[in-house]
């Protein structure tokens, strides 16, 4: 009981990475609270899923099979979750903010009057003393978040209400294999006996994926340009060099918001969290908003032409200079070094 509860996506047949990323985050947590670490798959055809969530530590694995989940809509998934965490009492329990997390949290959390923080960027356990009550709580789950325009950093606890649920963006939380031999338990959820007719209203015809041909996260090397490329135009330098390093486009929102670049390739709070090897940011400032989402980047060279532009504080590398005058150099050098 009051366990830790990850709500995973399935894609595909498979665990979205968000969730993956969660239950490394959820298997720390509960090692901390000292509880068990639970998974939660619904969906259809989900025959040996647990093995997919074992090595991140999964206790238990609730899973509701049935044809009804897939694809997934929000009346039957909310019932079933709802009808589960009534059993279960979960202490914390996580999802990621992803389309699917979006969707369902607020559902499952208004259903249970527990609150739920949106995009959180960290989460940790900690006490809290509410002298006004004259009450003391030991292990409470700090959401953690920009907050105001990310003027301010918020850390928001939850006391009184469970479970205590956050949602977290794709590449925000690492995902790490936790031990590959672990071995949980499987728990079937007996979907027929929950889901009732009200749950059935909608139906889906026709489903149209449009896949994204822009792959940042995944990408080792990553070429970001700002408003000080100053152009769309000049956007075509930064391919240029990434081509030549094998690498993606990324760019700061102020870029995205002149029409740049594309929004699928905006990193930061807004957009894609990354972990490059490399990280070139090219006449970008380097504002709380952009460095959120690319500061873990293994190494970032940082080129600008105001040697105090705030990238430079977090560069392993910063060139002073005319973007328009050092990636032209870049591509020249790499090109006769890669030869
Ligand atoms: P600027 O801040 O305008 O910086 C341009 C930089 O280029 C300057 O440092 C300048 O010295 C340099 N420069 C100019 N000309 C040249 C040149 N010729 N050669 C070299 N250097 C040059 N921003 C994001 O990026 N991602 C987000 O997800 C995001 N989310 C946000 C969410 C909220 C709620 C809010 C309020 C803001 C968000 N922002 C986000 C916006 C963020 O606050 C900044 O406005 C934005 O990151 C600035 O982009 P920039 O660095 O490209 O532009």
């Amino acid at each position: 009981m009051n366990n830790v509860f990850v709500i995973c996506e399935v894609d595909e047949g498979k665990i979205a990475d968000v969730s993956l990323e969660l239950m490394t985050k959820g298997r720390s947590l509960a090692n901390q609270l000292k509880c068990k670490l639970e998974a939660l798959v619904l969906g259809h055809n989900l025959k040996g899923i647990e093995k997919e969530l074992y090595p991140y530590g999964a206790d238990v694995v609730h899973i509701g099979d049935d044809e009804r989940l897939d694809p997934y809509t929000t009346l039957p998934h909310t019932s079933v979750i709802v009808d589960l965490f009534k059993k279960e009492e979960p202490q914390i329990a996580l999802l990621g903010a992803s389309t699917f997390g979006r969707d369902l949290g607020p559902r499952v959390s208004s259903a249970l009057q527990s609150g739920l923080t949106a995009d959180c960027t960290s989460l940790e356990i900690g006490p809290h003393e509410d002298k006004k009550a004259g009450k003391t709580y030991e292990d409470l789950l700090y959401q953690i978040r920009p907050a105001f325009g990310g003027n301010i950093v918020a850390t928001i606890i939850n006391p009184d209400c469970r479970p205590q649920m956050a949602t977290v963006r794709e590449g925000v939380m690492k995902k790490e294999i936790y031990d590959a031999t672990y071995k949980g338990k499987v728990s079937k959820i007996e979907v027929d006996k929950i889901l009732k007719p009200e749950d059935l209203v909608v139906n889906v015809i026709e489903r149209h994926m449009e896949k994204s041909k822009v792959n940042i996260k995944n990408s080792s090397i990553i070429v970001s340009g700002g408003y000080g490329v100053g152009s769309k135009e000049n956007f075509n330098m930064l391919y240029e060099l990434a081509e030549v390093l094998g690498a993606e486009v990324g760019a700061s929102r102020a870029a995205v918001d002149a029409g740049y670049a594309e929004h699928e390739r905006q990193i930061g709070q807004t957009g894609v969290t990354v972990r490059p090897k490399l990280y070139i940011a090219c006449g970008i400032s380097g504002q709380i908003q952009h460095t959120a989402g690319m500061e873990e980047s293994s190494m970032i060279i940082a080129i600008n032409n105001d040697p105090n532009a705030p990238i430079n504080k977090i560069a392993d590398y910063a060139i002073t200079g005319d973007v328009g005058e050092v990636v032209p150099k870049l591509i020249k050098f790499y090109k006769q070094n890669t030869k």
